[in-house]
């Protein structure tokens, strides 16, 4: 079976590398070293934990196979909604508890604030735009979903609307969904910059970066952990493995845990003047209700960059007309499409499509899942895990300890993975079939 750690070791080209500056270009570790804690993966969350315990005084060391940020957060779209996990507020309670729930509804309520907090204090430079991210309806059912969210969002006074399809036309450019959610509080950035900014930062606080280091075997010493790289080794009180997608079988049965499902993603070159004038208009980015859901951002120049389908095993070229129809199927007067690059990554799925806080043995933790909503709320997982290493009890952390569980077919969830791909596609284009024949809904 196919492993997300079997994908080229050269980062993919993105539309990020346009304005995310320079790689670090760290040196691999050269030889045996120790530290408080060791942090296994140079990713969103690994930096942003090795920044959050460099701020509370402690010794870090991050070991990343490649160079940082070359995992998903650099192939992700960079947008960041307000909310912690794809789950409804509501799921968030009762798969999180009446202690933890509130707490991490209440983060992902904050993620945008802390992203753009974070990168302020440390001087980061990562293209943040606002103005909320809309997600178009595109069924009756929806509909009455998203706007008893909006209604929830704005009781507790959050600039959360539904909108009509008048209305959401008027942002997107075209009367496609029946109508749509906008959240203000959601903003977009540029997550290889986001990414970077942690390291450095982490960097500029005495925390060391390793790239091209790969941890190759873990084991229990006496007093800690001792991490083998083909170059050096790592003693370390404690271990964070941040290996997310990539993880691999370091830690007995973890890699059982998710279902990593590998993501496409497309960019254009700039569109005319007149176009960019009249599409996602005032927005960070845009996605919808579908299943197989299209996301898409306008940047400044004019580039267009929207979602390019999801699979399972190798990287192959997106099928690009496919993909463009559906563009066009949103915005039928977006005019010629250039398509100047694409790229993949890998998403995690857990089992109830939420972060997990693990403790897999003493003084070695993990968090992991939920990867659709990383950009933001993996560096606040970071800190967690920081917060974990410091000794902060369970009961004050933002998610409970759990124990890992394995997803049940795990050895064939490609196979079943790719059924209901084909499945859902199936579904949303019967739906969208049947929006077409729908009047306006009511905002
Ligand atoms: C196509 C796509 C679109 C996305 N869009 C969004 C979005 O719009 N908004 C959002 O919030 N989230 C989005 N995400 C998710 C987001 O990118 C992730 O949640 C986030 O980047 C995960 O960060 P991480 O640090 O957990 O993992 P990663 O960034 O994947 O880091 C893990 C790192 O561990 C390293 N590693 C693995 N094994 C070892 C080892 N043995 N030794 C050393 N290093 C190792 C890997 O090389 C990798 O760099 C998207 C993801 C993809 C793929």
């Amino acid at each position: 079976m196919y492993h997300p750690r079997q994908d080229s070791s050269a980062p993919p080209r993105t539309i990020f590398d346009l304005t995310g500056g320079e790689p670090l270009r760290l040196p691999a570790l050269p030889g045996e070293t120790s530290s408080d804690v060791a942090i296994v993966g140079g990713g969103l969350v690994g930096c942003s934990a090795a920044l959050h315990l460099a701020e509370m005084g402690r010794s870090a060391i991050v070991i990343e196979a490649n160079e940082i940020g070359w995992g998903s957060a650099r192939r992700s779209a960079g947008q960041v909604s307000a909310s912690a996990t794809k789950l409804d507020p509501a799921e968030v309670l009762r798969v999180y508890g009446p202690v933890h729930g509130p707490r991490l509804n209440e983060a992902g309520a904050q993620a945008p604030e802390f992203v753009s907090a974070l990168a302020e204090r440390y001087g980061m430079d990562i293209s943040i735009v606002r103005g909320g991210i809309l997600r178009g309806v595109h069924t009756p059912a929806m509909a009455a979903k998203l706007r008893g969210q909006a209604e929830f969002w704005q009781r507790q006074g959050a600039p959360v609307e539904y909108l009509s399809r008048g209305e959401a036309a008027r942002i997107i450019g075209s009367d496609f969904y029946l109508g749509a959610q906008i959240d203000r509080r959601g903003i977009a950035v540029n997550p290889l910059a986001w990414v970077r900014g942690l390291a450095r930062a982490a960097m500029s606080l005495g925390a060391r970066l390793h790239e091209n280091t790969r941890m190759d075997g873990l084991t229990r010493t006496a007093d800690g952990w001792r991490i083998a790289t083909p170059h050096g080794a790592i003693s370390a009180g404690q271990v964070l493995l941040c290996t997310n997608a990539y993880t691999d079988d370091a830690w007995p049965g973890l890699k059982r845990t998710i279902i990593p499902v590998r993501g496409y993603q497309i960019w254009t070159r700039p569109l005319g003047d007149n176009v960019r004038a009249h599409i996602l208009r005032g927005i960070a980015a845009m996605n919808d209700t579908r299943r197989l859901l299209t996301g898409m951002r306008l940047y400044p120049d004019g580039r267009l960059h929207f979602s390019g389908g999801v699979g399972f095993g190798a990287e192959r070229a997106p099928d690009l007309e496919d993909r463009i129809a559906r563009v066009r199927q949103i915005l039928p007067d977006v005019g010629p499409l250039e398509v100047e690059g694409w790229w993949s990554g890998w998403v995690t799925r857990g089992i109830a499509d939420g972060w997990r806080l693990h403790r897999l043995a003493p003084g070695l933790f993990t968090a992991i899942a939920c990867n659709g909503r990383g950009v933001a709320m993996g560096p606040i997982m970071g800190r967690e895990l920081a917060r974990c290493a410091a000794g902060v009890p369970e009961s004050e952390l933002l998610v409970p300890l759990s124990a890992p569980k394995s997803i049940p077919w795990h050895p064939v969830h490609a196979l079943l993975g790719s059924m209901a791909i084909r499945h859902y596609a199936r579904l949303d284009r019967r739906e969208i079939a049947e929006m077409r024949s729908i009047a306006d809904t009511p905002a």
